[in-house]
């Protein structure tokens, strides 16, 4: 027996003729419950209307453009199991569009691997970074057996190894040791410090070996298996590990990536790169560092408060002659696409070892995903992680996809310099108009009292519509700062929303929230820029 029910929209707030920007199903389509029929988009948000119950769409009663309001019937829908569908009266799922649109309720895991498909694991997860580490914890979350293989002992990948972590213990020492010196301007001397490089490098250990060590132990929590060797695969189901085999329904590769060498340097223990100057080896008094990336600027950062005065960063071939004790290069990372085995398995990959996927992160064989720095885009560990919980959502049989409206960097120099969204430079070379704000820090009460106003936060609004399109903050804890912003964006907020925002005093968060008063004019905390303008 089956029903037909018209699908309304449901209380979707104060807004009113809201237009339908797009439709996901068609006449005759299966839904299940909860599965999103029609988006619709208001100035404020962007907002599914999921199925109430499962059924058979018989007739659509809307098209994209059409506007709608609380109660517009949406579509005919015939209900499998014989009860009329019951009215939607919630409100959709979501207010917003987050990065990755998601499946409320999941449709159980893939088969098991001791069933039809007869294999080890239902996912094997190659390397144990942020990227595959995240997909295979979340993957065994949703019951999929599942192997995570890593070359080395230790789990976590450059970003907790080599990278991300130990930089910023590095880091966090530079501020401390910085800080003392700029109180000595106001007050507290602390005297010349002494720095005891041993001491500070079994700190730094410390911090990384409570990290892998908490993600060992969460693996097994979650029974999951890891297996310590070099992974190669060896057909579009098996990869081998040493003597043995594992073969997988699906494959996640999250390689990574290591540090790019310089053709021409010789091997010299006083050669190094960010994993080298991360070991901190006897500090040398003059550093060379080669690259003016974020992770070269940090590591200067790192070795110019230790003592290794004259740190120079250079581009390459600027025709001078230097002497210098120690180099550290830092030209960029190479992505470890190469090193695999994929052509066994069918994996394309390009002659500079990334791998190409879709937004779902499969790679060209359907049931191999590859997620992180080995994709390319942006090399940071928190699109890595993102991308890992995508890649095992889907092989879980989830509808998402991952959809970041943006992925915010951070060089955690001193200042720290944080940015996200459309820059002012890709504004201008895409053609795009935009508004900017920008609150200068001498006028906040909280960076003065840290001595620290030399920073500026700017944030970049559509012309139009007066959604916030971008941000760059300078100064201390601007990548903590960043994260407000971000969060606006993906919102759609727009000046107003922020500006009417009420963030703590006094706090640095002040500072975005005034940038986008000098935006609406409505700063009281220095002249508003229309009114200065007129003066
Ligand atoms: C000095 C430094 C500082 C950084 N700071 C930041 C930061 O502050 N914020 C940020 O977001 N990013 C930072 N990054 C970048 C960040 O570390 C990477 O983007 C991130 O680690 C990528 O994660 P991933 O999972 O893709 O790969 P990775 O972390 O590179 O992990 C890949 C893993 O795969 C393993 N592997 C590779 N091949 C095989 C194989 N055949 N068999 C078995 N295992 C294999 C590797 O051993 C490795 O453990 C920094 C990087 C460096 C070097």
């Amino acid at each position: 027996m089956s029903a037909s029910s018209e699908i309304r929209v449901p209380d979707i707030g104060d807004f009113t003729d809201v237009p339908v920007i797009e439709i996901h199903v068609s006449a005759g389509d299966e839904v299940a419950i909860e599965d999103p029929l029609v988006t619709l988009e208001s100035d404020k948000a962007t907002m599914d209307v999921p199925a109430p119950q499962a059924g058979t769409v018989k007739q659509l009663s809307v098209q994209i453009g059409d506007r709608v309001s609380e109660g517009s019937v949406l579509l005919t829908l015939e209900s499998t199991d014989g009860a009329a569908p019951t009215e939607s009266t919630e409100s959709p799922e979501s207010a917003s569009q987050a990065s990755v649109e998601r499946e409320p309720a999941p449709p159980p895991p893939a088969p098991s691997p001791d069933g039809a498909g007869g294999h080890d694991a239902q996912v094997v997860v190659i390397g144990s970074g942020p990227g595959g580490y995240t997909a295979a914890f979340r993957a065994a979350d949703l019951g999929l057996k599942t192997v995570l293989i890593e070359r080395y002992e230790r789990l976590g990948g450059v970003c907790l190894n080599v990278g991300c972590i130990p930089s910023k213990a590095l880091l966090h020492a530079a501020r401390v040791l910085a800080d003392a010196e700029e109180m000595a301007e106001h007050g507290i001397k602390l005297g010349k410090p002494k720095i005891d490089v041993d001491a500070l490098r079994d700190w730094k250990q410390s911090v990384v070996g409570r990290l892998t060590g908490g993600l060992a132990g969460l693996a097994k929590q979650r029974k999951v298996e890891v297996i310590t060797g070099v992974a190669e695969l060896t057909g579009p189901n098996t990869v081998t590990v040493g003597e043995r085999t594992v073969t997988f329904d699906n494959c996640i590769i999250a390689a990574g990536s290591e540090a790019a060498t310089l053709p021409g340097l010789p091997e010299d223990e006083r050669i190094i790169d960010s994993t080298g100057a991360l070991e901190l080896p006897a500090l040398p008094k003059r550093l060379l560092v080669v690259g003016c990336g974020i992770i070269g600027l940090e590591m200067a950062t790192v070795y110019d408060a230790l003592g290794s005065k004259e740190t120079l960063h250079v581009e390459l071939s600027n025709g001078e002659k230097h002497k210098f004790d120690g180099i550290l290069v830092a030209i960029g990372r190479r992505p470890n696409g190469n090193a695999i085995g994929a052509e066994a398995a069918g994996v394309q990959v390009d002659e500079r070892g990334f791998i190409a996927v879709d937004r779902q992160m499969r790679t060209n064989v359907a049931h191999i995903y590859a997620i992180g720095d080995v994709v390319g885009g942006p090399m940071l560990a928190h699109k890595a992680s993102h991308e890992g919980k995508v890649a095992a959502e889907v092989i879980a049989g989830h509808k998402v996809q991952f959809d970041a409206r943006t992925i915010p960097s951070v060089a955690y120099t001193d200042p720290e310099v944080a940015w996200m969204g459309l820059t002012e430079t890709e504004a201008r070379e895409q053609g795009t108009d935009y508004d900017k704000a920008v609150f200068p820090w001498a006028a906040s009460g909280r960076a003065l009292s840290l001595g620290r106003d030399e920073g500026m936060t700017k944030l970049l609004f559509d012309p139009e519509t007066h959604r916030l399109l971008g941000a760059g903050i300078v100064g201390v804890n601007a990548g903590e700062l960043i994260a407000e912003t971000v969060h606006a964006l993906e919102l759609g907020s727009d000046a107003e929303d922020i500006a009417l925002t009420v963030h703590p005093h006094p706090t640095l968060t002040e500072t975005i929230g005034f940038a986008a008063e000098m935006a609406e004019g409505t700063i009281t905390d220095l002249m508003p820029p229309r009114k200065r303008a007129r003066a």
